[in-house]
Order: C-alpha cells, then sequence, then structure tokens
C-alpha cells in the first residue's frame, strides 16, 4: 500500500528545481523532507489502526504524532500544532453531524476561511499534508491517468469534491490543469473561464507573474474577485512535476494575489495580512 505522502516518482526532481528557482524554499524544504520521513514511519506503524478512527480521533491523532514530533524542537510551533489540535476539537464538537459523516467533508469546512477556525499558514500548511497523505493512504488512490481524459468546467474535484487551489499549464492551447489539494486528482478546465464563477469574458480575465517567482502565474478573475495559481512549464518536455511542493515552494505569490485584491477560490487561506485585513473590516 503507498503510505507516500508526495509522489515519489518526480519528487527528486521536483524537489531540485524548487530549490533552484525558489531560494526562500530553503527552510521548508528542511521541514518536507523530515516530515516525509516522520509520517511514513508513522503510517507503517499505526496505518492500520486509521481506518477504525473518527474524523476526529483521526486528524487530531495525526497532528500530535507526525507535526508534534516534526515541531518537537521548537516550542512556538509545537505551541502552534497543540492549539490546532484543539481547535479541530472544538470544531468537530460543534458541527453537525452530516457535516462530519466524512473526515474530508469536516475538513473541508474547518479550512475554509469564511468559517472563520483557520487564522495561520501554518495550519493550512499541516491540514493540507495532512489531508493528502490520509487521503492517499485511506482510499488506497488509484493512478490519476490522462488528466486530459478528466474534463470538467469547474473547480470541483470530480473525485472528492473539493475545490482547486493550484494547477499546471497544458500543452494543449486553451487547457488548464487543476489538481485537488486534498486527494490529488487531476482534470482539465478551459483556459479561457474562471474555474470558480465560470465568467468567459476575457475582459474579465486576466493573469500575472512576479519577477523573482519563474514558472507561477496568478490566474485571476475580475467578475468574483478570486484566483488561482497556475504553473508553467511547458518549456521542460517531459516533465511531469509535483504541483504539491511547487506550491508549497511558492507561498509568497500568494501573499500578492491577496494584495493585489483577490481572494483564493478553493477557500484556503495562505496568507495571515488577509485574515488581519478582515478582522480590520468587522
Ligand atoms: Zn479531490
Ligand atoms: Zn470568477
Amino acid at each position: 500500500m503507498q503510505t507516500y505522502v508526495l509522489d515519489k516518482s518526480n519528487y527528486v526532481s521536483s524537489m531540485d528545481h524548487c530549490t533552484k528557482w525558489y531560494p526562500s524554499f530553503k527552510e521548508g524544504k528542511v521541514y518536507i523532507e523530515e516530515y516525509q520521513y516522520i509520517a511514513e514511519i508513522y503510517a507503517m506503524e499505526e496505518g492500520v489502526e486509521w481506518k477504525d478512527k473518527d474524523g476526529e480521533e483521526l486528524i487530531s491523532g495525526y497532528l500530535k504524532n507526525v507535526f508534534g514530533k516534526l515541531f518537537y524542537p521548537n516550542a512556538q510551533n509545537l505551541n502552534m500544532v497543540y492549539s490546532t489540535v484543539q481547535k479541530w476539537k472544538d470544531f468537530m464538537a460543534q458541527v453537525d453531524s452530516v457535516q462530519k459523516e466524512t473526515w474530508e467533508t469536516a475538513l473541508r469546512l474547518f479550512l475554509d476561511r469564511k468559517n472563520g477556525w483557520i487564522l495561520a499558514d501554518f495550519e493550512t500548511w499541516m491540514m493540507t499534508l495532512t489531508a493528502q497523505h490520509l487521503y492517499s493512504y485511506l482510499n488506497e488512490k488509484e493512478a490519476n491517468g490522462d488528466p486530459l481524459l478528466n474534463p470538467n468546467t469547474d473547480c470541483i474535484c470530480p473525485r472528492c469534491q473539493t475545490k482547486s487551489h493550484f494547477g499546471l499549464l497544458q500543452k494543449d492551447e486553451g487547457y488548464r490543469q487543476l489538481e485537488c489539494w486534498l486527494c490529488g486528482y487531476q482534470w482539465m478546465t478551459e483556459r479561457i473561464r474562471c474555474p470558480y464563477c465560470n465568467e468567459k469574458s476575457q475582459k474579465l480575465l486576466g493573469f500575472f507573474e512576479v519577477e523573482g517567482i519563474p514558472g507561477a502565474r496568478v490566474h485571476f478573475c475580475k467578475s468574483c474577485d478570486q484566483y488561482v495559481k497556475v504553473f508553467d512549464f511547458r518549456e521542460i518536455e517531459g516533465f511531469k512535476p509535483v504541483v504539491l511542493l511547487y506550491h508549497l515552494a511558492t507561498l509568497t505569490l500568494d501573499d500578492i494575489a491577496v494584495k493585489e485584491g483577490f481572494v483564493p477560490g478553493s477557500g484556503l487561506v495562505w496568507d495571515e495580512r488577509f485574515m488581519e485585513g478582515q478582522k480590520m473590516k468587522v
């Protein structure tokens, strides 16, 4: 059974690439490498029991055993792990039984910034990695196949119903491949259409790039003011990146998108200033 959090086949080349292109990724890289090591051991030792746990136990156990170990040397980070565990427990005690029927549904609600639980990038970072690992382990994730054969018109993952946050440009003009941050599924959407509100007017859709963050773009929509982050590696023949890694290596771009006045269509918070802004408006 696969226990990997990130796709091993392209992991090394993606990691090297991210380190070369995004110098600020250095610290993140160390954490991701150590995280994978700890998470894989935890899955080997306790994974068989995951199936019998409810959502509250499953996720709080994972956070404590994996991120608790990872951040053990750093008291401040460790406190944040434990406060996130407490928040998750409080959240699960409040939501109704329908909403917590599956842990994926509950986690989506928990992570949606509109619901006010998540306040820091750090929490989204931990929860995203947790979700990918648990999902792939518990569902014995089948291969994606060719994303071109998975057409869809919008941002909702056809496999687990989560709203996408990032994607990849395809050689085939007019298409954009979106990827699910929770289950890793990939599908195709039209490039000239907002995946969140379906706006098709070229006047209202656009993108920008930022110097120093190569290969990444913010596709925005002026109709709903939301954005999706898109990577462009079309020039590197045959390269299949682990897109989640690139996303984690370029969170600065999310900060900039938010500063430009757009909100992430996925509902994931990747910027603390955004929440501060929200608070100020209240
Ligand atoms: Zn999904
Ligand atoms: Zn839109």
